[in-house]
């Protein structure tokens, strides 16, 4: 069977260069913060053309220690999308504030400008956009938004850490939209590792010290405490995992962005199935690769009896799960949800196989 995201190969390609990054770290005693940690938020900073990139234990927590600089309380309400992973809506609820789920553009799947326009009442403190499956949210009207009602946007790029939205005056990169951006390595991401792991980012120095003694115990100096915090760090291991695997991200994308462009040209030409649109001037990084399909339980059979492998990445909007209420609506989410369904496209997957078993079963 085809891996969904083929981690073993892309070891095997990297294998003596990450085996030596490790072996380096194992034999260093250092295993905690360090050099290694340093120099690779500097990478990130680099690599996205932002001041402050800070390193954490997981894109989960990384979205908490993003909520608590920016002061949510209880009481407080958050615009979150409606179709995307849980994690957005979990942190925001976790802290005792209220999620409140914005419906979502039928073609981009991206958080919907109009729906969280009509959303906001006096209580709303911000917005968390999520770039979904690697393509960055609407943020130019997302930002007038959030200045006309003095909100902040959270960007949740745990998908996209390599997409770029092209406008008039050059490229710009995801992590670089929110007040405040996160995203996270977990293994399957397009930038992951081989645990647990996420970053913050932000132009802010206010909050680039708020998220490092929020992240540090809520300590700035040692041992003293001087709000209530947690503890989330990246291990230098993963680090070093990770530098290595910077080295050919931006290879990976361009073949992640090849494998899209023949599926694109393949499903072009098939009724009943599309796939999520880009919108202008985004380059997706293509975390997934997401159709919506009219008849998703004949394509399902289809896939099953070929072995090719897909994931459902929703297979329920959030306000339907049971946590939230299970409350049906009929919007847009919901529709996705029915339809959407994810192929393999990671820089190691053979798509002109994949293409190859489909023309003979579709
Ligand atoms: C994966 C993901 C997260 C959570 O990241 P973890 O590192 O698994 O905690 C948050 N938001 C979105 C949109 C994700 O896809």
């Amino acid at each position: 069977m085809i891996p969904f995201v083929n981690l073993i190969a892309q070891r095997a390609a990297y294998k003596t260069e990450l085996e030596q990054a490790e072996k380096a770290v194992l034999d260093s005693g250092c295993f905690v913060g360090g050099p290694i940690i340093t120099e690779f938020e500097k990478k990130l900073e680099n690599f996205c053309g932002i001041k402050h990139a800070l390193t954490c234990g997981s894109g989960t927590e990384a979205l908490t220690i993003a909520l608590m600089a920016l002061g949510v309380s209880c009481e407080d309400e958050v615009i979150v999308p409606d179709f995307t992973f849980i994690a957005p809506a979990e942190c925001v609820a976790g802290l005792g504030a209220k999620p409140v789920f914005a419906d979502i553009d039928p073609e981009t799947l991206q958080i919907s400008t109009k729906s969280v326009q009509a959303l906001i009442t006096p209580k709303t403190r911000g917005i968390i956009a999520v770039d979904l499956f690697g393509q960055c949210a609407p943020y130019k009207a997302l930002r007038e938004i959030a200045m006309q009602n003095h909100l902040w946007i959270l960007e949740d790029a745990a998908q996209a850490f390599g997409a770029k939205v092209h406008t008039n005056e050059g490229a710009r990169y995801a992590c670089t939209f929110g007040d405040i951006a996160i995203t996270s390595f977990y293994p399957s991401k397009p930038l992951g590792c081989y645990g647990d792991g996420g970053a913050l980012f932000t132009n802010n120095d206010e909050y680039a010290a708020k998220i490092r003694q929020i992240a540090n115990h809520g300590s700035s100096k040692h041992y003293l405490h001087e709000i209530i915090g947690l503890n989330s760090r990246l291990d230098a291991l993963q680090a070093a995992i990770l530098q290595v695997k910077m080295n050919h991200f931006e290879a990976e994308l361009a073949i992640r962005q090849k494998n899209a462009q023949k599926y694109d040209e393949f499903f072009a030409d098939l009724h009943g199935i599309r796939p999520q649109k880009i919108a202008e001037g985004n380059t997706s990084t293509y975390a997934q690769y997401t159709l919506l399909v009219d008849n998703r339980n004949d394509f399902i059979a289809k896939l099953d009896q070929a072995q090719i492998p897909y994931c459902i990445h929703y297979p329920m909007a959030l306000h339907q799960q049971p946590c939230f209420g299970n409350v049906s609506n009929r919007n847009s989410a919901e529709e996705a949800s029915n339809k959407a369904l994810s192929l393999p496209v990671c820089a190691f997957t053979d798509v002109d196989f994949i293409i190859n078993q489909m023309r003979q079963i579709l």
